[in-house]
């Protein structure tokens, strides 16, 4: 049977006996270890074709692969097709009309790099190995969110592949309830084998600012850092941290701070009203290129580490939040980031992505190697997770970490998850796309 699909086939099949196996079934996460029955790496549009008709008449059930970020290693399937997409990685900048045409299966980092040479950028996520796949499709939160919307809000228009192996332009006017869908819907609908990205001029230079605290002082520091919120300019994220540094001999400790995306200059004037703050044991700020930004976490975040992840929007941040967020377990981190701006300019409702009016978004990851340490790792993130539990107002589909029906409900409200189902059952009626964060038919 795969005899049939190698004749129409640019790219690589790979069976478990053949070498590239094992690293073509490998993901971030390396809690994820299924064993896929065939990976079928592709390398064009009519692959993706050839190989969703494949699956569909072997009865083999088929995850799609990005960039192989998401937490529950959603695209591997024990015995199934694993459809690769790290083959259609290309990007193209056109700096005329500020649009980029990206690959369904490229890398953020490749996006990013392509679109700074003409000093563009979009909004991207923060780790630069991230797929631009799954994250766009679920929404795309990163520094630039609040000056220029969620990545979703930046796409002009998708080449898609549905479940039927049609090929479809999705864009605003061609099948626009799709095109709703996919703006935060995530890879429920079909394989995207490209995207098309509005640009923007953001320049190349981006400065951070931290301020470190003793965790006792912390409770005062967060609370007046609460109190910046309303006047903070759409070019600075404000973000908070708990954990532990290096540099301050492993204690635990927490950080306030800001990401500002344009002109040093200009960000360093809100460098006084954070100065003020708490007594800071250090502080830091520095000037740096977009792009470093944008790596900037990339090997902290490495693969090859087990992994869980928490992640909640916070539609509040009382005093009690506060005190929960100070309160991770040992060897544990998180962070809070300022939501809104650009983000909240897009009405409830005109996308798939329903937290458009979250204040805050928190998320607490653990990455450790020993299989033994799953439970307790996993337990402890869960355990601190659920201290911030009453200020959340649902989560984000992206950071899902659980295969549980409920994780997906409250990643969408009650009326969008309705149209999701309704516009599910239109494209993918047999529910092909399932080894995703489901929306049921
Ligand atoms: C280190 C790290 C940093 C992160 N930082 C951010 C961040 O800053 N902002 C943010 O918003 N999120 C962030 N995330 C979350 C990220 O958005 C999700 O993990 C996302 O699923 C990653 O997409 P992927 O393509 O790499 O994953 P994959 O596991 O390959 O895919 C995830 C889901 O999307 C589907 N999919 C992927 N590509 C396509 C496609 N072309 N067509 C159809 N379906 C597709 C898959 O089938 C699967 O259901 C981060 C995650 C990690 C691990």
């Amino acid at each position: 049977m795969t005899d049939l699909l190698i004749r129409g086939f640019d790219g690589v099949l790979i069976h478990p006996e053949d070498e590239g196996y094992e690293a073509g079934r490998s993901v971030w996460n390396a809690i994820v270890d299924r064993r896929p029955a065939l990976i079928a790496k592709c390398a064009n549009t009519a692959d993706v074709v050839a190989a969703i008709r494949y699956g569909r008449d072997a009865g083999m059930e088929i995850g799609v692969r990005g960039g192989g970020h998401s937490f529950l290693g959603l695209p591997v399937v024990e015995g199934g097709l694993l459809l690769d997409l790290s083959g259609l990685a290309t990007v193209r900048v056109d700096p005329g009309t500020r649009r980029a045409w990206v690959g369904g299966g490229a890398l953020l980092g490749a996006l990013d790099i392509a679109a700074q040479r003409y000093g563009l950028a979009t909004t991207a996520g923060n780790v630069s190995h991230t797929g631009v796949g799954g994250l766009t499709l679920g929404g795309g939160t990163g520094w630039l969110g609040r000056q220029l919307g969620l990545t979703c809000d930046n796409v002009a228009s998708y080449q898609l592949v549905t479940a039927d192996g049609d090929v479809l332009r999705v864009d605003a006017n061609n099948h626009p309830n799709l095109f709703w869908a996919l703006r935060g819907g995530g890879g429920n609908f079909g394989v995207v084998t490209e995207f098309e990205f509005h640009l923007h001029p953001v320049g190349t230079q981006a400065f951070v600012a931290d301020f470190y605290y003793e965790l006792k002082e912390a409770r005062t520091a967060l609370r007046a850092w609460r109190d910046l919120f309303a006047d903070t300019p759409r070019r600075a994220t404000p973000v908070a941290r708990v954990g532990q540094w290096d540099e301050f001999g492993g204690r635990r400790m927490a950080s306030i701070g800001f990401v500002w995306v344009g002109d040093p200059d200009e960000g360093r004037q809100l460098l006084p009203s954070y100065s003020g703050i708490g007594r800071p044991v250090a502080q830091r700020a520095r000037e740096l290129s977009y792009l470093d930004l944008q790596m900037g976490d990339d090997d902290a975040e490495q693969h090859a580490l087990r992994r869980y992840c928490k992640g909640l929007y916070l539609r509040e941040f009382p005093d009690q939040a506060i005190d929960a967020f100070l309160a991770p377990g040992n060897e544990m981190s998180a962070r809070l980031t300022l939501n809104g701006g650009a983000m909240a300019d897009v009405p409830p409702g005109a996308s798939a992505y329903s937290h458009r009016d979250a204040l805050l978004e928190f998320t607490t990851s653990a990455g450790w190697t020993d299989a033994a340490e799953d439970e307790t790792r996993v337990g402890a993130t869960r355990t601190y997770a659920a201290g911030l539990e009453p200020f959340a107002s649902g989560s984000y589909v992206n950071t899902i970490s659980d295969d549980d029906a409920t994780a997906v409900r409250r990643a969408y409200s009650t009326a969008d998850l309705t149209r999701l189902a309704a516009i599910k059952r239109q494209y993918d009626p047999t529910n092909v796309f399932h080894h995703t964060l489901n929306i049921r038919p």
